[in-house]
């Protein structure tokens, strides 16, 4: 037995309860509500990796457009390494994505 948080009121339930002593939610309805809680964190997740991939790629262009002083330096690079980690993180949060939406 383990604590889970109870999707309706947040508290901490153990998970062989049938329902939240609480709120009553029904915990173990099935295990749609897990998915789809994987789901909404997945898309939160390519939401963030999004939003940092933009940014990486706006500082990658803003640098190419006006080269910093002594040209291109370790920021840059490091700005770069990042850009392709969210871009690989998204990949594989949008096959994860596939996935779950096939069952
Ligand atoms: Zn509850």
């Amino acid at each position: 037995m383990a604590i889970i948080t109870c999707p309706g009121c947040d508290r901490d339930v153990w998970d062989g309860e049938e329902s939240c002593p609480t709120c009553s939610y029904a915990l173990k309805e099935s295990t749609n509500k897990v998915n789809m809680e994987l789901f909404v964190s997945l898309k939160k997740r390519l939401v963030l990796l999004s939003a940092v991939a933009g940014s990486c790629l706006f500082a990658l262009l803003v640098s190419m457009v006006r080269p910093p002083d002594g040209g291109f330096g370790t920021p840059v690079i490091i700005v770069g390494l990042i850009y392709l980690a969210t871009l690989l993180a998204r990949v594989s949060a949008k096959k994860q994505l596939a996935d779950l939406e096939e069952d």
